[in-house]
């Protein structure tokens, strides 16, 4: 069955003499593995339309028992040169690249907040984004913290925040492992919602506390394979443990 589908490359590797197989995640937010053969060839009809971070609407066909299909087109919707030009923001990319890989099963909306993602990247947002790209993969995972009320008696008076209880604690609620929150709440709820502009006003420690919460609550209620991210991104996400 031929399907034509919007998707985003997130790997390309080298497969027998000239082709390439790679592995996207298509508009409907599944991950699936290609051959496109010979598009390692000078005049191989794929050409960069297969780039690793690039949208593209692919044409392929996969039998009903196997698991790796055969592209038979590629076209090319949006490359994100910009943040391609650019070795700080394509490493967070890869990051997002790699989420789209290893999460053990990709959830609807996936896609869209793959590509949304790249696009702020491409705009020039940077640590931001990948904030953002967390606490929207919370969501789509049903794991979204609790940041305008206490986790455990719905006080509204939050100063503490609990990464294994699941979000912000009042100080009567908050426990040994509970740690202060202060102001961080109506940043992480802006971010949240996409409002990247607030980063350029956060101090540098702040924005550390930031990624440091955002990713030990992913590891912790995502699972360990996020640790990954340590190796990929620019920018050291837990700053005071390296
Ligand atoms: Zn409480």
């Amino acid at each position: 069955m031929i399907k034509r589908k919007d998707a985003i490359v997130l790997r390309s590797f080298d497969y027998r003499n000239s082709s390439k197989i790679i592995h996207i995640l298509t508009q409907d937010s599944k991950r699936i593995s290609l051959v496109a053969k010979g598009a390692r060839r000078t005049n191989s009809q794929f050409g960069g339309d297969i780039e690793p971070l690039n949208l593209s609407q692919v044409v392929y066909y996969i039998k009903p028992d196997r698991d790796i299909g055969i592209l038979k087109e590629a076209t090319m919707i949006e490359p994100y040169l910009s943040l391609k030009n650019d070795l700080y923001r394509l490493n967070i990319g890869w990051g997002f690249a790699c989420v789209g890989e290893k999460i053990p099963d990709p959830q609807d909306g996936l896609f869209g907040l793959e590509k949304r993602s790249l696009t702020f990247l491409d705009r020039g947002f940077k640590e931001e984004v990948f904030v953002y790209f967390l606490l929207s993969l919370f969501h789509l995972s049903g794991v979204s913290p609790k940041l305008n009320s206490c986790v455990c008696c719905g006080s509204r008076d939050v100063e503490f925040f609990n990464i294994r209880k699941g979000g912000a604690q009042c100080a009567n609620c908050m426990g040994k492992d509970s740690f202060p929150f202060g102001d961080l709440q109506e940043l992480m709820n802006d971010l949240r919602k996409g409002r990247l502009r607030v980063w350029e006003e956060i101090n540098e420690s702040k924005k550390g506390k930031i990624l440091q919460i955002t990713f030990k609550y992913g590891v912790y209620h995502l699972g360990d394979w996020l640790n990954r991210l340590r190796d990929i991104l620019p920018f050291d996400i837990i700053p005071n443990e390296r």
